[in-house]
């Protein structure tokens, strides 16, 4: 079992200097109760804590860490980059070379515009649509998350499909008004707000996988008639690929699932574990964009040298070995029949999702497929599973609305270690 006395320290001096003693929220493990574990270094599948604990990794910094921690190519590069200066507010041309990759590795884009989170990039392809369609209001899907900017921190009244109301102070019923909400996997949902709303809406953003409720892979259908319903009314179609882009495959969801988007945008894996995002689509949208069009974007560290070098290295990685992603796959297939296996012979109620490198485990005897289901599966029997893997030294999500992101450096150990865990954990229960 493992102790956490010196994470607990400094998550108390942490909390007297930074609110809630984190910089995002889920990393305070609020969800499953706890103290976060501290960091002091990662290799390959593990993380390293201050009380010196080895963890197999199922995060991956959220998904970046697609190669695995540390990986050696993209190290040196970033260590290169940093002799020559970090940061110059001038092209390079590596810029060019990463923009060239993406344009060839993602369908229906031309032209690619580099940010630095994928926040930054869901807030500017929006902009961009609303500028490409001159409309004003969006649809998004309760339960997806599309980074912390205002138009996005909107979530259904008891899962009606109404005007969105704001989940955060902070956020003006101004902004709320213009954020439409549909159920996912729920086709008519989103016909019902094109009947209120024709011609006023802009672009329907969703993640085609939705990585942020948990899994939730889109229904048979679902992404089709999203396309369809778009082309019927000329709204765009945008592609939250942040979560997606570079992992379901080198193409994303787009490819993977054969669905057109209008925008895509991108974060996490992109960066290579540095700070980038980036939005896409065709030149014809594109050419809107400030400084060829009037949709005005801006970012001082955008293009930054040595995130650029961290992305190129990890994009190149999965561009010359495609067998990653058959491994990832397989990999996460392992996991899920051998979680799948105990959890029936053990006669408790649950649902595994995945999709690719993507897995989530709910305990409910429900399908999950969309916000409400979800919620249903993330209960207290989920917190002991959490810290049960946890003090074996499996560092899995830390709320049931998380995914798992698998990475190319788990070993078939890992995941057998893994098994046993939770095969432990299981008799406990
Ligand atoms: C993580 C995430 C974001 C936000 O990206 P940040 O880099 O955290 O700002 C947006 N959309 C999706 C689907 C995500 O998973």
């Amino acid at each position: 079992m493992n102790t956490y006395q010196r994470s607990s320290a400094l998550f108390a001096a942490a909390k007297k200097v930074i609110p809630g003693g984190v910089n995002s929220p889920v990393r305070a493990f609020k969800s499953v109760g706890g103290t976060p574990i501290f960091v002091e270094k990662a290799q390959g599948a593990y993380l390293f804590d201050a009380d010196h604990q080895r963890y197999i990794d199922y995060i991956a910094s959220w998904g970046p860490m697609i190669l695995g921690h540390a990986h050696a190519p993209v190290i040196e590069a970033i260590q290169a980059q940093a002799e020559k200066g970090t940061s110059y507010g001038i092209p390079t041309a590596l810029e060019t070379e990463i923009a060239a990759l993406v344009v060839q590795a993602v369908p229906n884009i031309d032209k690619v515009r580099f940010v630095n989170s994928g926040t930054e990039a869901c807030m500017s392809a929006v902009r961009l649509a609303r500028g490409y369609t001159g409309r004003e209001k969006i649809i998004k899907f309760a339960g997806c998350y599309h980074g912390h900017s205002d138009a996005f921190l909107i979530q259904a009244g008891s899962g009606a499909v109404t005007f969105g109301a704001p989940n955060s102070p902070g956020v003006t019923q101004g902004t709320a008004k213009d954020t439409l909400l549909a159920r996912y996997n729920d086709l008519a949902s989103v016909e019902e707000l094109f009947h209120q709303h024709a011609d006023a809406i802009a672009a329907i953003i969703i993640e085609p996988v939705a990585g942020n409720m948990g899994c939730i892979p889109p229904a048979e259908g679902f992404l089709e008639g999203l396309r369809a319903l778009c082309d019927q009314h000329g709204a765009l179609l945008i592609f939250d690929e942040v979560m997606t882009g570079f992992r379901l495959a080198l193409g994303g969801a787009q490819e993977r699932l054969g669905i057109a988007a209008d925008i895509v945008t991108f974060g996490k894996v992109i960066g290579g574990g540095l700070p980038v995002g980036a939005f896409a689509a065709r030149a014809e949208i594109m050419k809107e964009l400030a400084p060829e069009g009037p949709v005005y974007q801006a970012g001082t560290l955008s293009g930054n040298p040595l995130a650029m070098v961290a992305g190129l290295t990890t994009l190149k990685a999965l561009q010359d070995d495609p067998e990653i992603y058959v491994r990832l796959d397989e990999k996460t297939a392992h996991l899920h029949h051998g979680m799948h296996a105990l959890l029936e012979s053990k006669g408790l109620p649950f649902q595994i999702n995945r999709l690719g490198s993507m897995l989530s485990l709910h305990f409910t005897d429900q399908p999950v497929t969309d916000f409400d289901s979800a919620a249903a599966g993330n209960n207290p029997h989920f917190n002991r599973y959490f810290h049960a893997m946890l003090d074996r030294g499996v560092y899995l999500p830390p709320s049931a609305f998380e995914s798992y992101f698998l990475n190319d450096a788990l070993s078939y150990n890992d995941l057998a270690f893994t098994l046993e865990a939770f095969e432990e954990w299981l008799k406990t229960v």
